[in-house]
């Protein structure tokens, strides 16, 4: 037989796009339009409904920048319509090509009830089925131009990202507002010949059944009328039962199959943006659920569930309805989609907390999966934390965005630093956002790497971010794929019922050890440095606050502020979404977060300085109580306890170099400060080694350029590093204080249109050589680092993490290894030859890269340690970073890792001072043993008034201690991070008197529950 396939496949795509795809609405009429414009923010449904409406029409353009329009459609169905299915088609001016990031709309019934979104692939609104003919219409619409932001030419700098930037040209014009009769038998052979003509693409050219598919669409094709496609649609139909009706092959891949949106909690738009997405999206859904019933759909981010109950109630109804119709499953048990990489261990811990918690007092339903489809990598020590939370698996799909290497398996142990193994997906149909189109399908069944042992991969399906989610043609196609000759098997599943499924074929899957490292969106730990601040300071804030708001609750009876601790932390939490912490949202993001931030810290230390002063007594006891709220013990104060101000000795000195400069010396540490201000020079009394690299300088700024090819604030490109200079030339060296409890030197520098200016302190009984920086930053699409190239010759160094840190190469020998060009660090760095080591640590910065070289001239190796201080990409917000940063960066040589661990805490924590009559203040519990570190002192959340302590192992070794508390004891329960009790504590915890021993592995955590003695 001739081959005339091409032929055939020409002619299915243009008689699909010219005629049968139009057929589905063969007659319409126009519906009547008016508008209201809200003058400025949202307004509630009320108002906007109740509005006066001025007329609009058609190709009118509507929608200044992040306005909202009221729209209203009326309209009479025609009386010959009777016993037709009527719908309304509304199409506020989409581009039906990107299917969200745009405008979108709510309809409301006029007694203000919610119907359905609208959204680039969802136009349509169901009037009747059937119609009697005669019967008025009347829908209000709440339409919000949110402009385009990522557009066809991408990362191209625009003012749209922030309301008061964006101006007021309207974005949008309306496009058809019809009232149309729905042909359901069309609608349906279109999606017949698109699932069958997608298939078909897919099949080898030399198998029977792609040929067989190819006659069976030409046999409909022939059989269409093409002057009379709703007559002949049925006809043609009948064409295509057959092979339709063709079983998968017994090996067919599974594909669990579950509607989803993947909406981020703010990116391209402000978080007020978000609640109305998450409105209309579910909106949306549960409309969906009513009209298939086998439909299932998942949505993540406890905080999107309670934005829909604070601000849509009648949505959230509908949504509480199906949830407990088991159809509508809340997934992921966690606040929001964080980041992984930045979040403190307590902050990580408390996504899982707070949003485990939600999904049980709202729903009943407890979450064992975690679902991070988006993040940007994932921490080695969140492992521990998904099991602590009593979870045991995780779905992400992002590592397969890695620009280097493949990742070798799609189901998998991912085992952690202290060695929590988690069962892993990642879906192979490679994204998020699956549509059910024939080439997703095939590509998940071939790119699955477990094939052979296992069978089953995950599906989350529909559109997100303003996409509307799940669609009905997508619904109607999962239909046609459930058993179908030559593809892979759909079915709609629950994220839990996969997973189940998924670990049950499948008993000894690969392991993977240690953090999922994303190839991409490495800049993300830098872009945004005042967010990323505004994060630490909040995390440090309320360490602080829950640790002497509990203090002064069980001495002095203070009221614990419960609600307030609450919100707060679920404000944290939010912020801590992928997209606000990691940078990559438009300026109006992050002028709020800004603002947002400061808030909560002067809402910290108003209850900080309430507890305090409770602790402290009457301020005219004249007594200055120093308050140390690390975990460590400092200057004779103990952690977690306040102790009267002793002034030490102080033997610091400053003194002139010869040649230039300045030494600073207290005895411990001597530090030489060059004529150019940079550290030549770091010796360690203890050992009297020498920290610096030869012919090295230290605290050396070096200004790159870094424009990367894509994703400007997600992502810097190796290629960055083959130019850069060093910022030597000083405007100033000058002493800035001379002892003898501290001495400094002031170094002041100008480059390009900015300034810096940075203070090298050192301080007495202290071997931390502390450096402020502040920079004026007025640069474009540079990166700014600050630079340490060490006389340490190591393979690998620390990185601290969530509960311990984790370890990372100094070379690029393979391409694992090179990829990791930027990294992600929490309070310290650490490297070490055995026995002697340099720590080096931050409250400041996130981002670092670690580099090493062999010296010619003594064949030593200089490991060059950098932290990431700032950027200045132009997208999404074309001021990036402008303006004025502070920094704080210490150097520490000499250091085992429990200095690191230990100075890693005192930057970020430092002591308080307070007047009052006590003379000093015993901490609550203390420990025996420096290695075993609290992460967090605070009452239990169910208001018991017991005592929750978290402790975790933090050197990487076996630790025994005994935590002891200063009031009777009850009774203590190792509990899971909801603090309810539990088994799974894999060291051992033993009641011992007012106290516990404890012995646990390395980096292990435990959650105490201490009830005191009433
Ligand atoms: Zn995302």
């Amino acid at each position: 037989m001739h081959d005339d396939r091409t032929l055939v496949e020409a002619r299915l795509k243009r008689v699909l796009e010219e005629r049968i795809r139009p057929a589905v609405y063969p007659e319409s009429v126009p519906l009547t339009v008016s508008v209201w414009t809200a003058p400025g923010e949202p307004v509630p449904v009320a108002e906007g409904l109740a509005a006066p409406r001025s007329p609009i029409a058609v190709g009118d353009a509507w929608g200044a920048p992040w306005s909202t329009s009221w729209l209203t459609v009326a309209g009479t169905v025609p009386e010959s319509w009777a016993g037709r299915t009527v719908e309304a088609l509304i199409d506020l001016g989409f581009d039906a090509n990107m299917p969200g990031f745009q405008c979108e709309g709510l309809v409301y019934r006029p007694d203000g009830s919610p119907v359905k979104g609208l959204n680039p692939q969802n136009q349509w609104v169901r009037i009747a089925a059937p119609a009697a003919g005669g019967e008025p219409v009347l829908l209000h619409v709440e339409a919000a131009a949110n402009p385009v932001i990522l557009d066809y030419h991408p990362f191209l700098p625009t003012e749209l990202g922030d309301k008061e930037t964006a101006g007021d040209k309207p974005q949008y014009r309306l496009a058809r507002m019809d009232l149309a009769v729905f042909d359901e038998t069309v609608w349906q052979l279109v999606l017949d010949l698109e699932v069958l003509g997608e298939l078909m693409a897919e099949l080898p050219a030399d198998g029977a059944r792609r040929w067989e598919l190819l006659r069976a669409v030409e046999r409909a094709l022939d059989a269409i009328d093409l002057q009379d496609v709703n007559g002949t649609a049925a006809a043609a139909r009948s064409h295509l039962v057959e092979v339709l009706a063709a079983p998968a092959a017994p090996s067919a891949h599974r594909i669990g199959a579950i509607g989803h949106a993947h909406i981020d909690s703010a990116w391209l738009w402000p978080l007020r943006e978000t609640v109305r997405k998450v409105a209309r999206t579910a909106a949306n859904m549960t409309a969906l659920l009513e009209d298939e019933p086998d439909f299932l759909y998942t949505m993540s981010q406890a905080q999107q569930f309670a934005w829909i109950k604070e601000h849509r109630p009648e949505v959230y109804a509908r949504v509480k309805k199906a949830v407990a119709d088991g159809r509508f499953v809340p997934a992921g048990g966690m606040w929001v989609e964080s980041d992984t990489n930045m979040p403190s261990s307590e902050a990580m811990a408390r996504q899982f907390v707070h949003g485990k918690r939600f999904f049980l007092d709202e729903f009943g339903i407890e979450n064992e999966e975690a679902w991070l489809p988006d993040t940007f990598g994932f921490t080695g020590g969140l492992p521990q934390i998904i099991r602590n939370a009593g979870s045991k698996w995780l779905l992400t799909q992002k590592i397969s965005w890695s620009q280097i290497n493949k990742f070798p398996h799609h189901t998998f142990l991912w085992e952690g630093i202290d060695g929590t193994r988690i069962f892993t997906h990642f879906p192979p149909v490679d994204t998020y956002n699956c549509s059910m189109k024939g080439s997703e399908i095939a590509h998940a069944a071939r790119n699955f790497k477990d094939k052979g042992v296992a069978r089953h991969s995950l599906a989350p399906t529909g559109w997100g971010d303003g996409g509307g989610g799940t669609t009905r043609e997508m619904v109607g196609k999962a239909a046609r794929l459930r058993d179908l000759e030559g593809s892979a098997a759909v079915r709609w599943q629950r994220p839990a019922e996969f997973f189940a499924e998924a670990e049950a074929e499948y008993p000894k899957p690969p392991v993977w050890v240690g953090e999922l490292y994303l190839e991409l969106h490495r800049a993300t730990l830098t872009s945004q440095a005042r967010t990323k601040q505004g994060n630490r300071r909040s995390e440090n804030l309320l360490r602080e606050a829950e640790l002497w708001c509990a203090t002064a609750a069980l001495r002095t009876g203070l009221a614990y502020p419960y609600e307030r601790l609450d919100r707060i932390w679920k404000t944290v939490l939010l912020h801590q979404f992928h997209d606000i912490l990691p940078g990559s949202s438009i300026a109006w993001v992050h002028r709020e977060a800004e603002a947002t931030y400061a808030g909560l810290a002067a809402e910290l230390e108003e209850l900080i300085g309430a507890a305090q002063r409770a602790l402290a007594g009457d301020p005219a006891g004249g007594r200055e109580l120093v308050f140390n709220g690390a975990p460590h013990g400092r200057s004779a104060v103990p952690a977690g306890g306040a102790a009267m101000a002793v002034a030490g000795p102080g033997d610091c000195a400053v003194t002139a170099r010869e040649g230039g400069g300045f030494v600073l010396d207290n005895g411990l540490l001597r530090v030489v400060v060059d004529g150019d201000g940079l550290v030549v020079s770091a010796v360690d009394a203890a050992s009297g080694r020498e920290a610096v690299a030869p012919d090295a300088r230290a605290n050396l700024l070096q200004l790159h350029p870094d424009f990367p090819n894509m994703w400007d604030a997600w992502d810097v490109d190796q290629f960055y590093r083959n130019t850069v200079t060093d910022l030597l030339a000083a405007d100033e060296v000058a002493v800035h204080a001379e002892g003898p409890a501290e001495v400094a030197v002031r170094v002041a520098r100008s480059f390009g249109s900015s300034t810096v200016t940075q203070t090298l302190t050192l301080r007495a009984g202290s071997g931390r050589l502390d450096i402020d920086t502040e920079v004026d930053w007025h640069e474009a699409e540079k990166f700014l680092k600050l630079a340490f190239p060490l006389d340490v010759h190591t393979e690998r160094y620390a990185a601290e993490t969530q509960f311990g840190h984790q370890f990372r190469p100094t070379h690029t020998n393979t391409s694992w290894d090179a990829a990791k060009f930027e990294a992600c660090n929490h309070r310290f760095v650490h490297l070490a030859e055995p026995g002697w080591g340099v720590a080096l640590a931050t409250p400041s910065t996130y981002g670092h890269d670690v580099t090493r070289a062999v010296r010619a001239e003594d064949g030593g190796t200089t490991t060059t340690v950098r932290f990431s201080l700032l950027r200045a990409p132009r997208f999404p917000d074309p001021r990036t970073d402008q303006g004025r940063h502070r920094f704080r960066h210490s150097l520490v040589p000499g250091a085992e890792i429990g200095d690191a661990v230990r100075e890693g805490y005192a930057v970020g924590l430092p002591e308080r001072r307070v007047t009052g009559s006590a003379e000093a203040v015993r901490p609550l519990v203390e420990l025996d043993q420096d290695a075993l570190v609290v992460s967090a002192v605070k009452l239990a959340d169910d208001g018991s008034g017991d005592l929750v302590v978290r402790v975790y192992e933090s050197g990487g070794g076996r630790a025994r201690g005994r935590l002891a508390t200063s009031f009777a004891l009850a009774a203590a329960v190792p509990c899971d991070l909801l603090e309810r009790p539990w088994d799974g504590t894999r060291g051992e915890v033993v009641a011992d008197g007012d106290g516990v021993r404890l012995a646990l592995r390395p980096f292990e955590l435990v959650t105490l529950r201490l009830t005191p003695a009433r």
